[in-house]
């Protein structure tokens, strides 16, 4: 009675039905595998047969071969019912292999879509979804899915195929019996179900205390949860609560365990007094003479056969329903709409050479509700409206020219550099590259063009060599050091205990700020585009690193455009143009010494800087 230990909730699927445009897409997904399926089935059904020869092989031992004294008979049957266990076993073994086949391929193909759609999907998408829900798609609920196709359908093909064959078998033995062993029926099914309701009241709540559990685990083990219990010396409270929730797992399994051996206990009662009653009503029949003992012996094992498929069946619409939420929560990811897309007959750009136009941009971040699903982040409630953030922003770089955006906190700077990569759309106005609106440019192409290095680069936990080859990776040896001496990175790297193939990133070798910046201008350069956006580390650098920043930066930006989010005065002074932004607009624009003698806000922000680099680093 395997199948119960799922015990589905009806609750989840109260009211619900099976949706014919959900079922006409799942079987877009199960057609490949119709010969799997139609093996399937074949193997089931022959199984079922095969196991009925068992109680036929014991009634003809009992009623023919005994009575007549026929030990030839005698050694052929037993020699069938060795087969039969044999052919059986074999035929199990293949039917289990045709489902694993069919399932296993089912999440295969669910998963790696699955996979692709989401890595597809715009920035906004994951700002606002929940990584633990995205992934959680991606493992239980398409293994879920799968459940759905060879779980359940699967064994309830299985049951219904051994309810017909062995009913029928029952009636062609005995009637009268059959109809005695399935009045026990009801009583059987009134009372599992009460149990059932129970056990899945049981699972529903120990599900809730092992989660309360694993989310504790999973933050307080974080690197920076575990360095804020530390640093707050908060141990022996995250303790107690831990020792708390762990304990309410215990209890509850300490009584689910009790409830479900009680559970199979009563099953097992009732089942054996439909037994018995076959047996003591048939009894009186073989000693009236109306029954041969063969019949009665067969017509016991049978019924032993018959009860286990029936209750699950009971419960069938359920199991069904519960497995198909898993194939509707994969369908609305998979249909989640993705608005930046290459467009019909967008060009890939060949060549470029990096000049940008900026024309009258209006942009507005996308609300949350509009950009991910509700029921990918657990509950939040999701933003609808959002304030503009860029109010007509517009500018143009030339081929090569360097452009400086500086501005208070909050201005629109970033937001500014995440709109040429297509990160975001504009709502307004029109960004070009080299003449051409970027929506009207292949996205590869246009991204290939680009190169971004952030204020916080991100390195995957792997080799140094690796998360530079993610820009390039077909780069050899030696263009790998190349970029990385251009970067002023390369001596670093050599000094770190294994060289290129120390593992870096979060869980590997902690590089500073300032190398990992470098690190990343390095992978940049591999990349090789014509337009960098660069934000600049804010963090003041010790004087070493400044000028190592400084001298790859000259090399790094020379014949590529580049629009900077600059904090440090020496990109500034050298800006071809500086725009300054405030408040979503571009409210000054110019070279230093032209801003500097206008005496506006970019004026007070140079002096800032001025004030605050001259006492914040250290002598040269
Ligand atoms: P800083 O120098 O502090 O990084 P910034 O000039 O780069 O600031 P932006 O990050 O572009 O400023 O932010 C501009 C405005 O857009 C801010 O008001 C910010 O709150 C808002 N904003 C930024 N990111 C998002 C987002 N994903 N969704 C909604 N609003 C956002």
């Amino acid at each position: 009675m395997q199948h119960w230990m799922a015990f589905q909730d009806p609750a989840k699927v109260k009211g619900q039905r099976l949706q014919r445009a959900v079922l006409v897409r799942v079987w877009g997904y199960v057609k490949g595998y119709r010969w799997a399926i139609v093996g399937f089935l074949a193997t089931v059904v022959t199984g079922s047969l095969v196991a009925l020869a068992n109680p036929f092989i014991v009634k003809s031992l009992l009623n023919d071969a005994i009575p007549d004294g026929d030990r030839a008979k005698v050694n052929v049957l037993a020699g069938l019912l060795l087969a039969a266990a044999v052919v059986g076993g074999l035929l199990s073994l293949l039917g289990r292999w045709w489902s694993a086949k069919i399932g296993e391929g089912l999440i295969f193909d669910l998963r790696t879509q699955l996979y692709d759609h989401i890595q597809r999907m715009p920035l906004a998408f994951f700002t606002n979804s929940q990584t633990g829900s995205l992934t959680s798609r991606l493992s239980s609920d398409v293994v879920g899915a799968q459940r759905a196709v060879t779980g359940t359908l699967g064994s309830a093909v299985d049951q219904i195929v051994t309810v017909l064959t062995t009913i029928t078998a029952m009636v062609v033995l005995d009637w009268r019996l059959t109809l005695l062993s399935l009045v026990v029926l009801p009583f059987f099914l009134a009372g599992s179900k009460r149990v059932g309701r129970r056990m899945r009241e049981l699972t529903r709540e120990s599900m809730g205390y092992n989660a309360a559990m694993s989310a504790q685990m999973t933050e307080r083990f974080e690197v920076s949860g575990a360095q804020l219990v530390t640093l707050f010396g908060r141990q022996a409270d995250e303790k107690r609560t831990f020792d708390e929730r762990a304990g309410k797992v215990r209890d509850i399994g300490v009584r689910t365990a009790i409830y479900t051996r009680a559970f199979f206990l009563a099953l097992n009662i009732v089942g054996t007094i439909g037994v018995a009653a076959v047996y003591w009503y048939g009894s009186q029949l073989v000693v009236g003479g109306e029954l041969r003992i063969g019949d009665l012996v067969a017509m016991g094992l049978l019924v032993n056969r018959v009860y286990d498929p029936l209750i699950a069946l009971t419960n069938l619409r359920v199991d069904v329903l519960t497995a198909f939420v898993s194939f509707e929560r994969v369908f609305e990811v998979l249909d989640a709409p993705n608005p930046i897309v290459d467009a019909p007959g967008a060009v890939a750009l060949t060549d470029p050479r990096g000049e940008l136009q900026f024309d009258h941009v209006e942009f507005t971040y996308p609300a949350a509700a509009s950009t991910t699903l509700a029921s990918l982040v657990d509950g939040l409630v999701l933003s609808r409206q959002s304030a503009p953030v860029l109010h007509d922003v517009t500018f143009t770089a030339r081929a090569g020219q360097l452009i400086a955006l500086v501005g208070p906190s909050g201005a629109g700077k970033s937001t500014i550099a995440s709109l040429l990569p297509r990160l975001y759309d504009v709502n307004g106005g029109a960004i070009r590259l080299d003449g051409r609106d970027v929506r009207e440019i292949t996205l590869d192409s246009l991204r290939g063009a680009i190169g971004v290095v952030s204020q916080d680069p991100y390195l995957f936990h792997d080799t140094v060599a690796k998360n530079l080859r993610y820009a390039r990776p077909g780069a050899t040896d030696q263009e790998l050091e190349r970029a990385a001496r251009l970067a002023r990175i390369h001596d670093v790297i050599n000094a770190l205990p294994e060289g290129y193939d120390t593992v870096v990133g979060d869980r590997g070798y902690r590089l500073s700020g300032g190398e990992k910046q470098r690190l990343a201008i390095a992978r940049m350069l591999l990349k090789d585009p014509c337009v960098v956006i660069l934000d600049e580390a804010t963090s003041h650098l010790d004087s070493e690193n400044e000028a190592a920043i400084q001298a790859a930066l000259e090399d790094a930006l020379a014949g590529r455009t580049a629009v900077v989010i600059a904090h440090r005065l020496s990109t500034i002074t050298n800006a071809d143009q500086i725009l300054v932004i405030d408040g979503g607009r571009v409210v000054e624009r110019g070279r230093h010494e032209e801003l500097l003698a206008a005496g506006g806000l970019y004026a007070d922000l140079y002096h800032t800087l001025v004030r605050d680099e001259t006492s914040g680093s250290l002598p040269a």
